[in-house]
C-alpha cells in the first residue's frame, strides 16, 4: 500500500446498506456492501490509478478531514487516521441504523395494537 486511495460515497436511498460511487476511470458503477472502510478495487480500466491494495471508501466529512491534514505527515499516520475516523463513522451509522429498525418496528406495533 504506497499511497491512499479514497473514494467519496453518499448514502442511498435506493441502495440503503451498501455504497455506489460512479468511478473517475472507468465511468462505471462500482458497488460495495455495508460499512466503509477498504475495499478491493471494482475497477479494471487500465489507467486506473486507485493503490494496488485498493480504495478506502469514506463519506465526504471524512474526506474533508483527511483533505485539512498537513500533507507532510508520514502516511502510515494519515492511514491510521483514516481509519479511526471510518471505524468511528461505522459505529455512528450503525447506532442510527439500529435506531430506525427500532422506531419501525414500534411504528408497526402500534398499528396492530389498534
Ligand atoms: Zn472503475
Amino acid at each position: 500500500m504506497d499511497k491512499l486511495s479514497i473514494v467519496v460515497v453518499t448514502p442511498r436511498k435506493d441502495f440503503p446498506r451498501g455504497w455506489k460511487f460512479v468511478c473517475q476511470y472507468c465511468r462505471r458503477v462500482h458497488l460495495h456492501g455495508q460499512g466503509l472502510g477498504h475495499r478491493a478495487s471494482h475497477c479494471f480500466h487500465p489507467k486506473a490509478d486507485y493503490d494496488a491494495s485498493g480504495y478506502y471508501i469514506v463519506t465526504r466529512d471524512i474526506y474533508d478531514k483527511m483533505q485539512a491534514l498537513d500533507p507532510d505527515i508520514y502516511i502510515d499516520d494519515r492511514r491510521a487516521y483514516l481509519e479511526r475516523l471510518i471505524s468511528e463513522k461505522n459505529r455512528q451509522i450503525e447506532e442510527e441504523w439500529e435506531r430506525k429498525i427500532e422506531e419501525n418496528w414500534n411504528k408497526h406495533r402500534l398499528k396492530s395494537v389498534r
